[in-house]
């Protein structure tokens, strides 16, 4: 072996700049703009997690560091993405134009299938982390889980036992964060948490760059200067010192190593794009997307205080009940009224459930799945107090809720990301109340604990709000929780007419709901305006799973 071939087998960056390997643009990937990505790219640590921003070339340099792995260290990795799609999402776009672009790298490819790369005996899988069909049949030895945030947890959780065989098991964890201690963030929380370091020129302080000053006396941008600031004499840190930089460690002995990227270190990028960046997009897309750091919107955050400062106990009239229950083979339910919430439970049997409507002489919303017999049963044996409930994005602005007329009638369907919103922003504004004492409510707050909201963006580059559900853990109160509440605009809303003001009762500022004349939940009036400007108001298009 040649000098520079034993070089290029140890080294996956001499292999790239020996080699002058492009990226899927035909550009020449380089080392000097992005110097933080070499001691990344060497990092053979067995689990490494990454906080990132978007576009800071981390897809580019996995897809290189995979094949590199295939190919000298004769090593099978699998890289999930959180798309279902992953063909037309991943390879079709990056990885098949690095390869193609790259002669050196196709002569040595064995296999090529769409969703399967291999090298001499080895091979690089890249597969959905959605649907457990994909994750099964594969023994791997590296696992990259991009998207981590975006990703089916329970899925990623399966993927992590296929490396159970391997002798040296690596697993890298990369994502843009979502929020506060969930995903990626949660995990570099637990790591040795590694800040890119940047030295001043005028005064030779060095730290890391965030987007404000701090105590720590961190970098950050000047928003009246337009440039990025040292923490300590506030003069300009140039694109050179950023170039320059260094990785620190802030906890040495933990064994999981963790990186965080912002743009902020990209050279490229300059403070015054921050600006602009922070300007035009949501607090959640600029924190998650720009500064790669974890956000949770505070009125969207359901946790054990906020549910106890919502805790009023007392005995409330069992008038206009509403009940909400998560099918499963435990049922959980929970029950309200305009006054509060007032009990919840679970439950093996489905006639406990009509002993429940029978008693408060309920509205009832039921998840339709994973058994939608029974609850289709009782649907038609108690008309207009029963329905079923399908989650079902409303891309049109039409509204939280639909209710089905007709053949469907007993159906509802429900956008799960804003009935989620409204319900957290009911709870963190006192507008659900809870009447049990706060003991009582344990078991139902961690439910609670186990769900976040975050944003995703999709392929056309919209953002839109997603709540995720931590790996194996139990959200189902949360649920029926929607569920009761999508049951009680019915109950309020067929039993007071067609507009309503304040369904629940409590502390903050009236906030109007109105059910509008098709029987939907419209939360913003302004919705109903342009419907009815645009004349695309009948939602006939709308279909069930
Ligand atoms: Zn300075």
């Amino acid at each position: 072996m040649t000098d520079n071939a034993q070089l290029e087998a140890s080294s996956v960056l001499a292999w790239i700049t020996l080699n002058g390997f492009v990226n899927e643009y035909n550009k020449p990937i380089e080392f000097v703009n992005h110097r933080f990505m070499i001691d990344y790219m060497t990092d053979d640590a067995p689990t490494v997690i990454t906080r990132k921003a978007a576009q800071v070339g981390m897809t580019v340099a996995e897809t290189l560091r995979g094949i590199h792995e295939a190919v000298f260290e004769k090593r099978n990795i699998a890289h999930t993405l959180q798309t279902s799609d992953v063909i037309k999402g991943f390879v079709a776009p990056k990885v098949n134009p690095i390869i193609s672009y790259n002669p050196k790298i196709q002569e040595l490819m064995t296999v090529d299938s769409e969703s399967l790369k291999g090298f001499g005996g080895n091979f690089i899988y890249y597969r959905g982390a959605q649907a457990e069909s994909q994750a099964i049949n594969i023994t791997i030895d590296t696992l990259n889980i991009d998207e981590m945030d975006r990703s089916n947890q329970k899925i990623v959780e399966i993927y992590k036992s296929r490396l159970d065989a391997s002798t040296n098991p690596r697993i890298r964890y990369f994502s843009n964060p979502s929020a506060i201690g969930f995903g990626v963030d949660g995990l570099y929380q637990q790591s040795d948490q590694r800040h890119w370091f940047v030295k001043c020129r005028h005064c030779d302080h060095s730290s890391f760059i965030d987007w404000q000053p701090s105590d720590e006396l961190n970098h950050y941008v000047d928003v009246d200067k337009g440039i990025y600031a040292c923490g300590k004499c506030g003069k300009e840190i140039s694109d050179r010192d950023r170039i320059n930089g260094e990785w620190i460690t802030k906890y040495p002995d933990r064994k999981i190593h963790g990186y965080w990227i912002s743009q902020l270190m990209v050279p490229t990028i300059s403070a015054q794009q921050i600006l602009e960046k922070q300007m035009t997009s949501s607090t959640e897309y600029f924190y998650n997307f720009v500064l790669g750091k974890a956000y949770t919107p505070t009125d969207l955050i359901v946790n054990r205080e906020k549910i106890l400062r919502a805790c009023s106990p007392s005995e409330i009239p069992k008038v206009q009940v509403a009940i909400g229950v998560d099918n499963g083979v435990v049922k959980h339910w929970v029950a309200g009224t305009p006054q509060g919430i007032f009990d919840y439970g679970k439950t093996e049997s489905w006639e406990d459930i009509e002993r429940l409507l029978l008693m408060y002489n309920a509205t009832v919303v039921i998840d339709a799945n994973p058994y939608p017999n029974i609850p289709k049963q009782l649907v038609e044996k108690y008309k207009g107090r029963v329905f079923i409930n399908y989650y079902k994005r409303d891309t049109k602005n039409l509204g939280i809720v639909m209710w089905r007329e007709g053949k469907e009638y007993g159906v509802v369907s429900a956008d799960r990301t804003k009935i989620f919103d409204l319900v957290a922003n009911e709870i963190a504004d006192s507008r659900i109340l809870f009447r049990q004492t706060p003991h009582k409510l344990e078991d139902y707050i961690s439910h609670w604990g186990n769900i976040y909201r975050t944003v995703e963006v999709d392929a056309r580059g919209l953002e839109r709000g997603v709540w995720i559900v931590q790996e194996g853990k139990p959200d189902h109160w949360a649920h029926a929780t929607c569920y009761m509440r999508i049951a009680l605009s019915r109950q309020l809303g067929s039993s007071m007419g067609t507009g309503f003001v304040e369904p629940l009762t409590g502390g903050g500022k009236p906030k109007s709901d109105i059910i509008n004349s098709e029987g939907q939940l419209v939360m913003d009036l302004s919705e109903q305006v342009e419907e009815a400007l645009s004349g695309d108001n009948k939602g006939a298009d709308w279909k069930y799973q």
